[in-house]
């Protein structure tokens, strides 16, 4: 009984958590926290990009075709390609020539685990280095 009375009070907590935890807008390539640089995304099952800061993992919505190193958004001027199986993506710049690799979370059975998907992307820095890709 008691569970089941507070089940909605629980729910509008998390409810009101996420949309603290969401920025209302962030247009920029480095992190709104601290700054630094992402070095990982995830494409979110809305197909979304999300950029996943390299120091405090905290993550926001950018734009999936822009750089977000030198803000590139021409399209012709990102290359993307994905790992065999289609679970990965990398997104190179064909102007500051530096690249992003994300992990494509449509269909995926778990989410994003960042530590776990850097080593698994390993093959993919070779092929984003030998195409003059630089991380
Ligand atoms: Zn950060
Ligand atoms: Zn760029």
């Amino acid at each position: 009984m008691l569970v089941l009375a507070i089940r909605p009070f629980l729910t509008r907590c998390a409810e009101v958590l996420g949309q603290r935890s969401e920025l209302p807008a962030w247009p920029h390539g480095y992190c709104p926290y601290c700054g630094w640089e992402p070095d990982f995304a995830v494409i979110t099952p809305n197909g979304d990009r999300r950029l996943i800061c390299g120091r405090c993992v905290a993550h926001w919505p950018f734009d999936a075709f822009t750089s977000p190193y030198c803000g590139n958004g021409d399209r012709a001027l990102v290359t993307s390609f994905t790992s065999r199986d289609g679970r990965y993506r990398v997104y190179g710049c064909d102007v500051c020539h530096r690249y992003l690799k994300a992990y494509d979370s449509r269909n995926a059975a778990r989410p994003v685990m960042v530590a776990v998907d850097t080593i698994a992307t390993l093959l993919l820095d070779a092929a984003a280095m030998q195409r003059g890709y630089s991380s």
